[in-house]
């Protein structure tokens, strides 16, 4: 019966329990990795544009795929190589919108009763998920 009672390893970052990814490096409240990289690797801008065309192409192809965290990092790759972020990244990032569909907050499947949890779950306030 220990197993069962043992507690999950709380985040560093977070504090919370939520428990681990990828072979348990990382949170999966937050996203925080516990491994720091080998060779503390720097993307320089051309990296870093690269990403935010990857992130623009899994937009056009399938935004299924994306998940609130996906919009805030495309956010901050904007930013980082000066770039003005779009609005339809923008509204998913901002205070009081959904991360997921950037509706003001509670969007339509935030607050419908009707969603299965499942999806229900993935529409969580910016900046909560
Ligand atoms: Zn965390
Ligand atoms: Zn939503």
């Amino acid at each position: 019966m220990g197993l069962l009672l043992e507690k999950l390893e709380e985040c560093p970052a977070c504090e919370r329990a939520d428990g681990w990814n990828y072979d348990g490096q990382q949170c999966d409240g937050c996203g925080y990795g516990k491994v720091p990289l080998p060779g503390a690797w720097v993307p320089g801008w051309d990296d870093l544009n690269r990403m935010r065309q990857w992130f623009n192409a899994i937009r056009d192809v399938n935004p299924t795929y994306l998940e609130p965290r996906d919009y805030q990092l495309a956010e901050r790759l904007h930013q980082a190589i000066g770039m003005e972020v779009p609005k339809g990244i923008a509204d998913r990032t901002a205070p009081n919108h959904c991360g997921l569909c950037g509706e003001p907050w509670p969007c339509r499947v935030g607050r419908s009763r009707t969603a299965p949890e499942s999806v229900r779950s993935r529409h969580v306030r910016a900046g909560s998920g």
